[in-house]
């Protein structure tokens, strides 16, 4: 598989309106394309402006299909379809407990705390100084206060405040890091990018009382994970 090709920087000219009927126009899409069926999903990926979550000189590209670049070493917010890709086959919903690796732009968080509700709650983890100071500064300005965001290895999850009913990996690894399965509750789920031949499945995890059930749902593309069970 081909690397993505990142649109080129530049200045913005669109209009929030215009960003606005771009994300209307994309929430459509998705829902025809089939990725998207949960109303609550739905309303979170029409509520955020996801323009807010990127470098100033890719505001403009924003609703493309594209994951752009972020501050940091290398990180990217990723592509609109791939909220729905992990947050649907998850059953995200709300009032659960939901950890993410690798905050990346803040996005993917935002948008799980609008499907979770205030009962839910989100941790999310970046490896990343830089790139964790971003989403810091996006969220708050989104108005988000309760998101809990975390500087480490992902790789380790949050013992924390574990165990959580739902985790989504959002960096390839070459298999789930183990200490993730074991912050994962009985019932939960967890989605991951795995490496396998040079290629990357995207991988779900159901818990349950007896065994960890995998299942692969499709190929994907994503930045390699660091840390202690990095690539
Ligand atoms: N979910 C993000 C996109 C993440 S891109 C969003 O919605 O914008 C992948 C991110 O994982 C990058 O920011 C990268 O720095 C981070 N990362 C890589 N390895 C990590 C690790 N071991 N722990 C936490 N974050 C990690």
């Amino acid at each position: 598989m081909q690397g993505w090709a990142v649109p080129p920087p530049g200045n913005p000219i669109k209009t929030q309106a215009q960003l606005k009927r771009e994300r209307a126009a994309k929430v459509r899409w998705l829902a025809a394309e089939g990725l998207l069926k949960s109303e609550r999903l739905r309303r979170a990926l029409l509520k955020i402006p996801r323009e807010d979550f990127v470098p100033r000189e890719y505001r403009d590209h924003v609703y493309e299909e594209v994951p752009l670049p972020l501050p940091g070493y290398s990180a990217t917010i990723s592509c609109p379809h791939s909220y729905p890709l992990f947050y649907e086959p998850l059953g995200l919903d709300r009032g659960h407990r939901f950890l993410e690796i690798g905050t990346g732009s803040g996005y993917g968080a935002a948008v799980a705390r609008e499907v979770v509700g205030a009962k839910g709650l989100v941790v999310t983890v970046e490896i990343d100084p830089l790139t964790l100071e971003f989403a810091r500064r996006n969220l708050e300005r989104a108005g988000y206060r309760d998101i809990v965001l975390v500087l480490g290895d992902g790789g380790l999850g949050y013992a924390a405040l574990a165990p959580y009913d739902r985790i989504a990996v959002t960096a390839a690894c070459p298999d789930i890091p183990p200490p993730l399965l074991s912050q994962l509750k009985v019932g939960g789920r967890l989605a991951a990018p795995v490496l396998r031949h040079g290629r990357q499945d995207l991988v779900l995890v159901t818990k349950t009382e007896a065994a960890m059930v995998r299942e692969t749902l499709c190929e994907v593309l994503y930045v390699n994970l660091r840390g202690s069970y990095g690539a």
